[in-house]
C-alpha cells in the first residue's frame, strides 16, 4: 500500500501514520523526522533547513525532495509506505510521481485530514518537549507530572520555536496557500479522500482504516 497523508501541522496525521504503518506493516516516512534528523546531524541539508524552520517557513523543495528520495530508495519501503508531510506543493507532488513511476509503484490513495483551525492552534501551541531526552508533552492533553520539568530526567521543558503561536499562524497560512493547489491536483487524479479528523484518536483511526482497507493486500 502506498499512501500520502495531507493536512495542516497539528491535525494528528503523524500519530495516525504511526498506527497505519504498524497495522499494515509499511514504512512511515515523515519529512518532519527526516528534517529533524538532518538538523541534528548537522548535515549540509540540515543546516539549510534549520534556517527556514526557525522562522516558521517551509523548507525549499530541493532539500526535502533529496531527503525523501533517499528514504524511498531504502529497502524498508518495498512493502509500501505512508508519506506524512510530503508532498506539500505541486512541484513536490510531480517530483514524487516521477520517482514512483520510475519504479512502477504509483500511489493508491491520498488522504486529506481536516480539523478546524482553532483546534489546530490549541494543539500545537500547547506542545512542550525535553531538550535532553526528547520526551514530548502537552500542557493540556498530556502534561508532565512534574510541571515545567521533564518527568523522565528533570530537565526544564521547552517550547520548540516553531510551536510558538506566531510561528504557528505563519505555518498555517503558508500551508493553506501552498496546499490548496495540491488538493486540486490529487482530486483531479481521483486519488483524494477527505477525512474528518476532529474526533478522538480512535474515531479517526477507524474512519481512516475504512478508507485504506481496500488497499491492504496491494
Ligand atoms: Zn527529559
Amino acid at each position: 500500500m502506498r499512501v500520502v497523508f495531507l493536512g495542516a501541522p497539528g491535525v494528528g496525521k503523524g500519530t495516525q501514520a504511526d498506527r497505519i504503518a504498524a497495522q499494515f506493516k509499511i514504512a512511515k516516512i515523515s519529512t518532519g523526522d527526516l528534517l529533524r534528523e538532518a538538523v541534528r546531524n548537522q548535515t549540509e541539508l540540515g543546516r539549510e533547513a534549520k534556517r527556514y524552520m526557525d522562522q516558521g517557513q517551509l523548507v525549499p523543495d530541493a532539500v526535502v525532495i533529496g531527503l525523501v528520495r533517499d528514504k524511498l530508495a531504502e529497502a524498508g519501503s518495498a512493502n509500501g509506505f505512508v508519506l506524512d508531510g510530503f508532498p506539500r506543493t505541486v512541484p513536490q507532488a510531480e517530483e514524487l510521481g516521477k520517482v514512483l513511476q520510475a519504479t512502477k509503484r504509483p500511489l493508491h490513495r491520498v488522504v486529506n485530514f481536516q480539523v478546524p483551525r482553532e483546534d489546530v492552534v490549541r494543539r500545537l501551541s500547547g506542545r512542550r518537549s525535553c531538550p535532553k531526552c526528547q520526551a514530548t508533552y502537552h500542557v493540556e492533553f498530556a502534561p508532565s507530572k512534574r510541571g515545567e520539568a521533564c518527568e523522565r530526567c528533570g530537565e526544564t521543558l521547552i517550547q520548540r520555536t516553531d510551536d510558538k503561536r506566531e510561528a504557528i499562524e505563519t505555518r498555517l497560512k503558508v500551508y493553506e496557500e501552498q496546499t490548496a493547489p495540491l488538493i486540486q491536483y490529487y482530486a483531479h487524479k481521483r486519488l483524494l479522500s477527505e477525512l474528518d479528523a476532529s474526533g478522538s484518536m480512535d474515531e479517526v483511526f477507524e474512519a481512516l482504516f475504512g478508507v485504506l482497507a481496500p488497499y491492504s493486500a496491494i
